[in-house]
C-alpha cells in the first residue's frame, strides 16, 4: 500500500487539520484521540511518511525506529501515566481495523483496560 499524503494524520503533521498537541520532537507528536476510548487515549506518530507498524518497521532508518520508540515512552512518563500503568497498542491492516494508513500508537490509561483483545 502506497502512502497516501491526505491521510488525515498527515493532515495534523502539517497543520491543516486541529490537534490537541501533547508532546513533540523531531521523530514524533503525539496529541488526544478524537474520539477516547479510555480516559486518557494518547496517539503518538512518526514524522516520517508510514502507512503502518509494517511499513515504518521495514523502511524506517534506526534513528528514527529508536527516535520513535523513545517518544513514546517518554509521553507516557510527561503523562504520568507509568504508576497507574497504560497499554500501548498498533493497528496494521484490515483484521486489527486501522482506520488511519499513518503509522500510530495509542496510548490508553486511566482506568483498568481489561483483556488485551475482543473475545470474537
Ligand atoms: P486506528 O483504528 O487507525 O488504529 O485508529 C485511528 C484513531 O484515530 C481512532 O482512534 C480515531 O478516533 C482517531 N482519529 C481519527 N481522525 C482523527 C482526527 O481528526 N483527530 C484526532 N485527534 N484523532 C482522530
Amino acid at each position: 500500500m502506497s502512502y497516501d499524503p491526505n491521510n488525515v494524520f498527515a493532515r495534523i503533521l502539517r497543520g491543516e487539520i486541529p490537534c490537541e498537541r501533547l508532546y513533540e520532537d523531531s521523530f514524533a507528536i503525539a496529541f488526544a484521540d478524537i474520539s477516547p476510548q479510555a480516559p486518557v487515549h494518547v496517539l503518538v506518530i512518526p514524522k516520517g511518511s508510514y502507512v503502518s507498524m509494517a511499513d515504518f518497521s521495514a523502511r524506517a532508518d534506526d534513528a528514527e525506529i529508536a527516535g520513535f520508540f523513545k517518544a513514546v515512552g517518554e509521553v507516557a512518563r510527561r503523562l504520568d501515566l507509568e504508576a497507574g500503568g497504560y497499554r500501548m497498542l498498533a493497528n496494521h491492516g484490515a483484521d486489527a481495523g486501522q482506520e488511519v494508513p499513518h503509522f500510530h500508537v495509542h496510548l490508553f490509561a486511566g482506568r483498568p483496560l481489561g483483556r488485551m483483545v475482543a473475545k470474537e
